[in-house]
């Protein structure tokens, strides 16, 4: 299997260099060049299977440049060790209805560790099959959760380097601190004055500054990219498709060969995309459910087909999901059209005037698989109430934000072959989840926060990574204009 790019430069790598590279050189992202299909005993085959087993199958269909124990041996040192709280890793919760997967049991609480942990294990693997002698600097924008999950993830592996940055004021006090404390010997973090958009593309123009570029090769350092526009952050979600729905027909919710929905709370469409490569190689599902907040211009393209990122940018409770350009969509409208021209011209229309439409043809072929509804703040904050009443399950603010809209849209189904796709633990985002629940939190620091939300979630307690912030110092206070920032890369790729 080979990847191309979305652009369609003709360039034709393999996965490992896919996963260097992040970015492919003409702006588009690498996708396979063909979708590998797998047929329902390949499904049934992972329901006796570990995590890490169910795992090495799926991704051996992807990654067929990698060998069984290269592969065997990446997910080992991502999922094991202890690293998850649960041996289930992504667990999946029947409540009467719906099913929940959960999807933050890993180091910093949220589902970025899905990726973040196994994809330092497939670049570090893929540098060493390929030869590359260069040092990789990882280059990061995040809107709070995937910052922290790199961080945690690529600290300290060997001919690797990380740089984040977060918009000054756009992430919570809990990620602020998870980032600011941040422990290694290759690792650099930094606020942006601006928001999660201005970070985005601030990163962007440096991937695609090819005189910037050479000179960092010039001195032994190459850029790469951890966001979920990198194959290797993607190709891990695509596992816990499958092992949610082998996981639905252990429990008997399902019977082998049913369809089941999934409702996903989405940003830059990594998390549901990795849900379509899923049903495209066969996996029985029926509907995936793209759930927003306030910044709704998902919903309106897939109700639409006109993508429009000219409006106002909210700034939520829902904070990893405020975003105006949702990278990943782009390798979606390569899947659906099968052109590279098309892909490459809206991408440009995008760039250009912040809009395009894709018509009604391919609109009606991207409905066919996904359904759209948004929440705003209020009716989120209503949602974590009303779960809790109802059904005593406490869901974070994003995992919220689907809930809700798996509500609106499959009133009337099936409700119990629903699975919400739940993406950071309640813990950390206490403050709106606490105030939602209806208690009193005034004057409250974040650890009193954490302690009071353990008082009244009974099904799980404080998570370690979040337990232990209370006592670490604070290492990383840099803020840069958006206009320095490739500044402060030169100066971290420069340091010894
Ligand atoms: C990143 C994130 C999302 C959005 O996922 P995408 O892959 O960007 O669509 C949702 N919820 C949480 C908690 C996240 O960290």
């Amino acid at each position: 299997m080979n990847y191309i790019s979305t652009r369609g430069n003709n360039q034709k790598i393999s996965s490992a260099e896919a996963i260097i590279k992040g970015l492919a050189s003409d702006g588009g992202l690498f996708v396979p060049d063909e979708m590998p299909k797998v047929d329902l005993e390949f499904v049934t085959s992972l329901q006796k299977l570990t995590y890490q087993e169910r795992a090495a199958k799926v991704l051996g269909k992807f990654l067929t440049d990698y060998t069984e124990d290269e592969i065997k041996g990446c997910v080992e040192r991502a999922y094991g060790g202890g690293k998850f709280d649960t041996d289930a890793i992504a667990p999946v919760v029947n409540l009467k209805h719906p099913s929940v997967l959960e999807l933050w049991h890993g180091p910093t609480s949220a589902f970025k560790d899905m990726a973040l942990q196994l994809l330092p294990q497939l670049l570090s693997t893929a540098l060493k099959k390929t030869g590359e002698k260069n040092e990789v600097l990882i280059l990061v924008a995040t809107s709070g959760d995937t910052g922290k999950a790199a961080l945690e993830g690529f600290k300290d592996v060997d001919q690797i380097k990380i740089i984040v940055f977060y918009p000054e004021n756009g992430v919570s006090r809990i990620q602020y601190r998870q980032m600011a404390t941040q422990k290694g010997n290759n690792v650099c973090v930094t606020a942006v004055k601006g928001n999660f958009d201005d970070a985005q593309s601030g990163v962007k123009a440096i991937f695609s500054d090819v005189e910037f570029n050479k000179e960092l090769n010039e001195k032994g350092v190459s850029l790469s990219s951890a966001n979920s526009i990198n194959w290797g952050r993607l190709v891990p979600q695509i596992v816990y498709y499958f092992s949610a729905y082998a996981d639905m027909i252990n429990s008997g919710r399902i019977t082998a060969g049913e369809e089941i929905t999934f409702v996903v709370p989405t940003g830059n469409f990594g998390d549901i995309l990795a849900g379509f490569y899923a049903k495209e190689m066969g996996l029985p599902v029926k509907k995936l459910v793209c759930a927003s907040n306030t910044n709704n211009v998902l919903t309106d393209f897939l109700n639409t087909g006109v993508y429009d990122r000219n409006r106002e940018f909210f700034k939520t409770i829902s904070p990893s999901m405020d975003i105006l350009i949702s990278s990943n969509l782009e390798r979606l409208l390569y899947h659906v059209t099968g052109s590279t021209e098309k892909v490459a011209g809206w991408m440009k229309e995008l760039a250009e005037k912040g809009r395009y439409d894709v018509g009604a043809e391919v609109l009606a072929k991207i409905q066919a698989t996904f359904g759209a509804a948004w929440a705003d703040d209020d009716t989120t904050m209503k949602m974590i109430h009303h779960g809790f009443e109802c059904q005593s399950y406490i869901a974070d603010t994003h995992t919220a934000v689907a809930w809700d809209a798996a509500r609106k849209l499959i009133h009337g189904g099936t409700p119990e072959k629903v699975v919400i796709v739940s993406t950071a633990s309640p813990y950390k985002f206490n403050e709106s989840v606490l105030t939602a629940l209806g208690e009193s939190i005034e004057g409250m620091d974040e650890f009193q926060l954490l302690d009071k939300l353990a008082s009244i979630n009974t099904r799980a307690g404080i998570p370690a990574g979040l337990a232990s912030l209370k006592t670490a110092e604070i290492l990383h206070s840099a803020v840069v204009e958006k206009q320095d920032m490739p500044k402060a890369v030169a100066e971290f790729a420069a340091k010894k």
